[in-house]
């Protein structure tokens, strides 16, 4: 059991888990991950279905730890495809040595927090058991897939494949009859790429998605040069802008504008920014009005592609404001249905009823098909985090504690559950940021915390439940800032069943949640209680050279979502 003993224990090996273990490992501390699959790269290792591209720009989308990396490797496209960036994620392990530490086909069964030694008791589905001081969950946002329980599922005699579990051998698509269900991201990417293989193809599609063209290209040399000669400039940007995607949002109202003006803006935005196209005008995403204008103008773009006119109603947004559900950044999606073997099935005028032995059946015709991809996405924020068994110091389970919806201080770590963090989880910008921007702050800052408590002699550190509510409240607030409320999406549980109906990421941008985690830090780790022996020897926190305070609300000033 002795070398089963760690300073800390990572749960992922993709991105977020990969970069937690660089942080950790340049301050001396013992690290082991473990990861459920064969290999590394997380979301970027099972979502291989044709299209897979990252909607951030691949200079932006790339860690920034490395300044020799930075230099050293060469993006192909200004969005990588999934290939390029799972070949950009071994590179970093190999050329990092951070393969030795990560154990593979090894999920996280059950973690139970040992009171009085203050460490993690772990079991894991190779057999293995751990003890670690703290347990990191890096096991991403968008992780456990979701598939819709049909009738005669078991029936279909062809092949189903979720966009997310992408088989590892190619799928040759030539001359078949292929179904996708869902118009997300991952629907709305594969789709024009599958067009051009499958005999025919058929998109079921629920809700219309909004979708900015991606405006993709190869990066010529002298681009790389030029990046790579102000790659400084270009992060600071980023990590100063709100979302960290290095867009400035316009100064103005897009209400102050004029209609011509505002046409002006859209198109320049429209074929250059992808995602950057929201920030035109800073209230896009606050003012319902001043939405309606972009959202109008995306409408227009949408129907000027679209051949049938029979196909225009059904294929554009008019049911949620642009970007309250999150948006696409596609390459020829709305083009493809101009195709003769592409067809649209509209599942609000009918329903699918059930799968038969030959396809699906919907409320007004038999389909038949070879391949039905579903493309309907994932049990967002806590779906991978709650699957594993997390028993804390109570004896309650993670699962019990967030039973009304996932309670966090900044996103990071939760009251009943000491030495447990969470990297890019609910309550921190997460999935409404450039997530590698917040895997790297929140990484650092982890990493910190750690190396801290090590110097101060801190057995233990946990969320006070004064801090979580106060942050839950403050999310909240954000959130009511924005449009976000306004639509069902995976940013507030709409997409399962019976999900608590919370909203999750954090809207008050990167730039702000920084200062927040700094100030926490300087304030000697305010919202977390640091002891210098388990709580359970002692029944009393022990300050040990750091404050035990909340966090008081006056500290967490509403920004705008666009300043
Ligand atoms: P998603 O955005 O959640 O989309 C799922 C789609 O499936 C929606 O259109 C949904 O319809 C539909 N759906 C779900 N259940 C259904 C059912 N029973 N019947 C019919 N339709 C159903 O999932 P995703 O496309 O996989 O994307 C998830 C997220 O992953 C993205 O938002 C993005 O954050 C990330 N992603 C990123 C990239 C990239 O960087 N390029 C690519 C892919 C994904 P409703 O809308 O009506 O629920």
């Amino acid at each position: 059991m002795e070398s089963n003993n760690v300073d800390v224990m990572v749960v992922g090996a993709g991105f977020g888990g990969l970069r937690a273990l660089h942080a950790l490992r340049r301050f001396g501390k013992s690290v082991q991950v473990i990861e459920a699959s064969d290999d590394v790269g997380g979301v970027w290792y099972h979502n291989g279905y044709p299209g897979a591209r990252c909607d951030v720009e691949s200079y932006d989308y790339s860690y920034s730890f490395s300044a020799e990396l930075e230099q050293e490797w060469v993006w192909s496209e200004r969005y990588a495809t999934q290939p390029e960036i799972l070949r950009y994620i071994n590179h970093v392990v190999e050329r990092f040595d951070l393969r030795k530490h990560i154990r593979f086909q090894c999920a996280l069964l059950r973690a139970q927090y040992d009171a009085k030694a203050a460490r993690w008791r772990i079991q894991c589905s190779d057999g293995s058991q751990w003890s670690a001081q703290f347990l990191l969950m890096a096991v991403g946002q968008l992780s456990a897939p979701k598939s819709p329980n049909y009738p005669g599922l078991n029936r279909f005699g062809g092949q189903v494949i979720h966009s997310a579990v992408w088989p590892k051998e190619p799928v040759d698509f030539t001359g078949k009859r292929v179904a996708i269900i869902g118009t997300g991201s991952s629907g709305m990417q594969m789709t024009p790429v599958i067009a051009q293989k499958a005999a025919h193809l058929t998109v079921f599609q629920r809700t219309p998605n909004y979708s900015v063209p991606a405006s993709n290209a190869p990066i010529s040399a002298e681009e790389d040069r030029q990046v790579k000669a102000n790659y400084r400039q270009r992060r600071d940007q980023a990590w100063n802008s709100p979302t960290g995607l290095g867009f400035t949002p316009g100064k103005k109202s897009a209400l102050e504008a004029t209609p011509e003006e505002r046409d002006q803006v859209y198109e320049a935005a429209w074929h250059r920014l992808g995602f950057g196209f929201a920030l035109s005008y800073f209230d896009i995403l606050l003012n319902k009005a001043a939405n309606d204008t972009a959202a109008e103008f995306i409408r227009k773009k949408i129907a000027s592609v679209i051949d049938k006119p029979e196909l225009r109603d059904k294929l554009i947004p008019r049911d949620h404001a642009f970007a309250a559900r999150r948006p696409s950044v596609d390459s020829g999606y709305f083009q493809a249905f101009n195709r003769d073997n592409v067809e649209l099935a509209d599942v609000r005028e009918f329903p699918i009823v059930e799968f038969t032995a030959k396809g699906i059946r919907t409320q007004d015709k038999d389909h038949e098909f070879d391949i039905i991809i579903f493309a309907t996405g994932f049990d967002a924020f806590t779906g991978s985090l709650l699957k594993p068994e997390i028993v804390g110091r109570h004896g309650m389970t993670l699962k019990q504690k967030w039973s009304a919806g996932p309670v966090t201080q900044l996103g990071i770590g939760t009251s009943g559950f000491p030495n447990l963090f969470v990297l890019v989880g609910p309550g921190s910008p997460s999935l409404l940021s450039n997530v590698m921007v917040s895997i790297e702050e929140q990484s650092d800052w982890l990493a910190n915390m750690i190396d801290h408590m090590g110097r101060h002699g801190v057995a233990e550190v946990e969320v006070t439940e004064m801090a979580e509510q106060a942050w839950v409240a403050h999310v909240n607030a954000r959130a009511h800032e924005t449009l976000y409320l306004t639509a069902d999406s995976y940013y507030n549980g709409a997409e399962v069943a019976g999900k608590p109906r919370v909203f999750m990421p954090y809207s008050g941008g990167v730039r702000g949640y920084r200062r927040l985690l700094h100030k926490c830090a300087e304030n000697g780790y305010e919202g977390f209680e640091l002891r210098d022996k388990p709580l359970a020897l002692h029944g009393q926190a022990v300050n040990a050279g750091a404050k035990s305070t909340s966090v008081a609300t006056a500290d967490l000033q509403p920004t705008p979502v666009g300043a």
